[in-house]
């Protein structure tokens, strides 16, 4: 071969530098890649050391004697090392080294080819970097997936293939072998519901499908029952670079604890509304009026006796107040501070009124409003009733007009009765009759009894009819102590009645009517402490207000009962024995109600009761 010839085939290997060295290792031949690889031209580098070539930092390397000799042992060499160009760069490059020899065998010198793989080096080496990229990103991402909370699975080909499957996914189906196994293998039991279906079309048409509070059987328990579970799900197909669809990625929540409560709420729900109904004929049926308002005094609700009585319907009623309602103004303020109350203080009020409705019917009502405490004993609501009590107030109507007329009847034959008894107790007395006369004299007694019990039925009859007369005038309030404990001391010899305090005041009022409440007191006193013999009367004043009180130490009053002594014909039961007719404390609170004062009473049954009454100065 030609030297043209094998310089044109050198320099035909493109990638290469090859050049030749002699024995010693100087530069014999340089073709033109190795003029380009590091820089020297051909007569630069021809007959200088190779060693210029090398990047030789700490001495480590193998000397070029050594580098020549192994070579010539060995017959050829292959390495990768640095390199280094002219301007001082340093390079990576294979190499390989050939000896060159004689007929004879003797190497008389060598052939070196030089690769750069620079170029090569810094490829490979990102490679190597973004393979690891990769790898922690797919790592990252394998993480991700697996501490979803999200339940993921990602299924392969027409059988739907578990590969992967996290945490979650484990958690719903219960902890089984899966993966490598189909869908219908894995979870049998999920087979005949319809799901492989729906895994079936999304692969086969790659679009995706939502489920949402999909019911799934699940035997999540090996050998156990099969659960009945509910999914929010999204199946997505998977799909190669070439867009096919290759899997599903199913991916979802297992909501069955939400649904369950939700329908826990319906079905509560449902309960309450069936019990409101219930409620609704309940109440419906009912004559009276029932309703129920909010804090703010609106209505809520409210029968339909009430409802039909106004002329409305419920939702014509419910959120407005009593003023936005066809009542007259007055009650409607009435009735609403009243609701107000029961909400501030959560106590009943109960009361009356007489109301006509649109429809022209004139009634009387007896109503009680209760408060509805939540937990906190917060008032929440305001129940109400109303009952019709027009025929019985009639009744008592009737019967207030009839005690009117009998006990004004009485008044005038008693009053002489009385007179003539008087006349002849005196004529008797003079005659010298003593026993006809003392006769007599408990006669009058009696009669008294009799004319103070037509006189609490006048009374009682003008307080119903709104006709109870009031004098008022100064008088000296001690004064009138004194009188009433005369008198009332007079009619007894076994009880001594003790006084104690007195006010010293001047008073503005019905004297008559207040020594009235003074005698009924004292009377009852006496009456209901048949074995005791002291009662104690006491005056006094505070803040502009005098108070008289009178203890006695008799039969007392249960707790339950002491308001309701002061109500119209009460007496309390087991006093039968002692005569009344539960009308003397009416009277008396009354009076006191219309004298601007208070009445009240203490008492301990057994031990007595003090009752007493407050008027202003
Ligand atoms: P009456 O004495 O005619 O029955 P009152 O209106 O004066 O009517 O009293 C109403 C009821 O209150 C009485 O029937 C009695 O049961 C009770 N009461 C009144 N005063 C006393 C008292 N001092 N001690 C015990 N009970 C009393």
């Amino acid at each position: 071969m030609s030297d043209s010839l094998f310089d044109q085939i050198i320099d035909s290997l493109e990638d290469y530098a090859i050049f030749t060295l002699d024995t010693e290792g100087k530069i014999h031949s340089w073709n033109a890649n190795a003029e380009h690889m590091f820089g020297y031209a051909e007569n630069d580098s021809i007959g200088k050391s190779v060693a210029m070539l090398f990047w030789l930092e700490d001495g480590s390397e193998k000397t070029l004697e050594e580098d020549l000799l192994l070579v010539a042992q060995n017959g050829r060499e292959k390495s990768a090392r640095w390199y280094r160009r002219k301007d001082g760069e340093k390079f990576w490059a294979r190499d390989f080294l050939f000896p060159l020899t004689d007929e004879e065998g003797n190497v008389r010198g060598f052939t070196r080819g030089v690769r750069d793989l620079t170029e090569k080096r810094r490829y490979e080496e990102e490679q190597k970097a973004l393979r690891k990229e990769l790898a922690t990103e797919k790592r990252k991402l394998v993480d991700v997936f697996e501490r979803a909370p999200a339940f993921m699975a990602i299924l392969r080909g027409k059988d739907h293939v578990f590969e992967m499957v996290n945490t979650a996914y484990y958690q719903l189906v219960g902890h089984r072998d899966i993966i490598g196994k189909s869908v219908r293998e894995a979870i049998p039991e999920v087979s005949d519901q319809g799901y492989i279906e729906l895994l079936n079309s999304v692969l086969a048409t790659g679009k995706p499908f939502i489920g949402t509070e999909m019911k799934i059987g699940l035997q999540r328990i090996p050998d156990g029952i099969v659960e009945e579970r509910y999914l929010n799900f999204v199946y997505e197909p998977l799909k190669d670079t070439k867009n096919k669809h290759i899997g599903i990625v199913a991916h979802g929540y297992d909501v069955t604890d939400q649904v369950f409560a939700r329908h826990k709420v319906e079905q509560l729900a449902l309960q309450v509304e069936q019990q409101a109904r219930t409620f609704d004929v309940t109440l419906t049926a009912l004559k009276d009026f029932v309703y129920t308002f909010d804090t703010a005094g609106r209505f809520t609700y409210a029968n339909s006796s009430l409802l039909q009585l106004l002329g409305l319907t419920l939702d014509k009623i419910v959120g407005k107040t009593f003023h936005e309602l066809p009542y007259p103004e007055e009650l409607a303020t009435i009735l609403h501070t009243q609701i107000k109350q029961v909400v501030l203080t959560g106590k009943v009020v109960i009361d009356e009124t007489s109301y006509t409705s649109p429809g022209g019917i004139d009634g009387y009502y007896e109503y009680i409003f209760v408060p509805v405490f939540d937990n906190d004993k917060k008032v929440i609501l305001v129940a109400g009733s109303t009952r019709d009590i027009t025929t019985r107030k009639q009744l008592e109507s009737q019967k207030d007009d009839f005690m009117g007329i009998v006990s004004h009847e009485l008044k005038t034959p008693v009053t002489s009765i009385k007179a003539f008894t008087q006349v002849l107790q005196k004529r008797f007395a003079k005659a010298g009759d003593e026993r006809s006369a003392l006769l007599l004299g408990k006669m009058d007694a009696q009669i008294n009894k009799l004319t103070s019990l037509i006189g609490d039925l006048l009374d009682v009859t003008k307080i119903e009819g709104g006709q109870l007369q009031f004098n008022e005038d100064f008088f000296h309030f001690d004064e009138l102590v004194n009188d009433a404990i005369e008198e009332i001391q007079r009619t007894t010899n076994k009880h001594t009645i003790e006084k104690q305090g007195t006010t010293q005041k001047i008073i503005y009022g019905d004297k008559d009517r207040i020594e009235q409440v003074m005698i009924n007191l004292l009377s009852n006193a006496i009456k209901y402490s048949p074995r005791a013999d002291t009662i104690i009367v006491k005056s006094s004043v505070e803040d502009d207000q005098v108070t008289f009180s009178v203890q006695d130490f008799g039969v007392g009053i249960p707790k339950e009962r002491q308001q309701q002594v002061f109500e119209r014909f009460y007496r309390v039961s087991g006093n039968e024995t002692i005569p009344g007719i539960g009308l003397g404390l009416y009277i008396s609170a009354e009076i006191m109600k219309r004298q601007r004062g208070t009445i009240g009473v203490v008492s301990e049954p057994g031990e007595g009761s003090t009752f007493f009454f407050s008027l202003p100065v």
